[in-house]
């Protein structure tokens, strides 16, 4: 449940708001009725003599006729039920409406987080992530092995490219299994259009269902982000940067894409030596080979992601394979 400070304080204004919220719809049916029921303002003063008398008794000070307080509380109560039906109105319309009964709207039962608020984390956290809407479409079940085929045989590995992608697949459910027992990182490599971004949006998927925090960016976006964060230095901008070195799992699609200079570069590295660091898991995907990665970046680069990242090749020849997987044509 990785939820900043920030993110937390956030969510509990929210079930302070709804309690007010509540309380304040409460208060506007109790004068309705009262004003359209004049006898019920008349019971709960009722009800509060006889407490008060009931009270009194029991410390001596009062020697009138002894009562039993339960039954007539009851009775009025009674009294106040037919009065509101036959009015029209529900049986419960004085008392508060909880938008979740199950917490009464705190957000906790019984020092345990309700199952409300774990899904506004969920919710939260889908909305941070840069990809809700295209996880709709995405789960493993969707990843259909179907679109490799079982001919074209990789020389380097003796395997088909639908025993490759099997393997991916296999690599990645491994991945979402143990995530909060071991720390990996993923590399995805292969050329365009063969499944790669397909198979992050999965994971990702999974992981955000189980209340995991993830981040989506393009490579291009990504040092886009740490551009403009680094170069204006106000507490959100730290704050993104935070959270972009924090996050439970951190996706950097299509990296090669951006542009590169020493900036990016060093970015890029500080990024992920960070992240590896902090024992923080992340998937890049890339159409570079290995060649290219390791001519693109620096060596350091490429030492610590072959030391640190399971890579995971993916081949197909067919660029719709990725169309297909999206749900495109
Ligand atoms: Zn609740």
């Amino acid at each position: 449940m990785a939820l900043r400070n920030s993110q937390y304080d956030a969510l509990m204004r929210y079930y302070q708001k709804l309690q007010l919220s509540n309380k304040h719809d409460q208060d506007e049916r109790i004068e309705k009725a009262y004003t359209q029921i004049p006898r019920l303002a008349q019971i709960d003063r009722d009800i509060a003599a006889i407490s008060l008398k009931k009270a009194r008794m029991l410390l001596g000070n009062d020697t009138g006729q002894d009562f039993d307080l339960a039954q007539q509380i009851q009775s009025l109560s009674d009294e106040r039920t037919r009065l509101l039906t036959s009015h029209g109105f529900p049986e419960d319309y004085l008392k508060i409406q909880y938008t979740c009964p199950i917490c009464q709207d705190t957000g906790y039962v019984n020092n345990e987080k309700c199952i409300c608020f774990k899904k506004a984390i969920s919710e939260h956290l889908y909305t941070q992530s840069n990809i809700r809407e295209l996880l709709n479409t995405a789960n493993f079940d969707a990843f259909s092995l179907d679109y490799y085929s079982n001919e074209a045989i990789n020389e380097a590995t003796g395997l088909t490219n639908r025993e490759t992608a099997l393997n991916a697949l296999t690599k990645a459910k491994d991945f979402v299994r143990n995530f909060d027992k071991e720390f990996e990182n993923l590399f995805l490599y292969g050329d365009t259009g063969v499944g790669k971004t397909f198979l992050s949006y999965c994971i990702a998927k999974e992981l955000l269902d189980t209340t995991h925090s993830v981040i989506y960016y393009s490579s291009f976006d990504l040092f886009e982000a740490f551009a403009q964060n680094t170069f204006s230095n106000t507490d959100e901008s730290q704050g993104k940067n935070d959270y972009i070195l924090n996050c439970d799992l951190l996706i950097i699609d299509d990296l090669g894409t951006e542009l590169t200079n020493s900036f990016v570069a060093s970015q890029f590295f500080l990024c992920i030596n960070e992240r590896i660091l902090r024992k923080k898991s992340t998937i890049i995907s890339t159409n570079l080979t290995l060649g290219n990665f390791m001519d693109t970046y620096s060596e350091r680069v490429f030492s610590r992601v072959s030391s640190n990242y399971t890579m995971i090749k993916l081949i197909g020849s067919d660029i719709r394979i990725q169309k297909k997987l999206l749900g495109g044509q």
